[in-house]
């Protein structure tokens, strides 16, 4: 395992200044920042629906040029797809369609990352899912793009 990269995160994923430096933060702690016991403690967005699977929140550090950038959060500990309890899809669907409709939602895509943060270019390693509704309206507008992957010369 490289020296930015633990069981719960990786850092060189990380895109911004304040999200690095929280990240190292939890690094010295090593636990999971997604697990409920320990989410408040450096994530501050409120939760803005829960079902008995998945918690709603934003997206700390929303990627450039999108207007909605929310989280789906898994409640228990996952990193693989196989952790995932089934019925977990269908509410995951539920809260993902009553969002669509409850913030009237033009149009976006989801992202899940999963497994080896070398891989899913991850900064944290627990399952959650990315619901982003760019800002496609705006002037100065560029398309938003989702990195899967982390290059050799970035694995520190
Ligand atoms: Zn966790």
């Amino acid at each position: 395992m490289t020296k930015n990269k633990n069981d719960f995160i990786n850092l060189n994923n990380a895109r911004e200044d304040e999200q690095i430096e929280v990240m190292q933060k939890i690094a010295t702690q090593d636990h999971c920042p997604f697990c409920s016991e320990n989410l408040r403690l450096y994530h501050q967005q409120p939760t803005l629906k829960e079902g008995k699977y998945w918690l709603v929140t934003k997206n700390q550090w929303p990627y450039k040029h999108t207007k909605h950038h929310l989280l789906l959060i898994y409640k228990s500990h996952a990193t693989k797809l196989a952790e995932l309890e089934a019925e977990a899809g269908a509410e995951l669907f539920a809260i993902i369609k009553e969002l669509e409709q409850e913030l009237a939602l033009e149009g976006g895509g989801l992202a899940l990352r999963f497994g080896d943060t070398d891989f899913s270019a991850g900064t944290v390693n627990h399952l959650h899912v990315q619901l982003i509704v760019p800002d496609a309206m705006a002037k100065d507008f560029e398309p938003v793009r989702v990195k899967l992957g982390l290059q050799w010369e970035k694995r520190k």
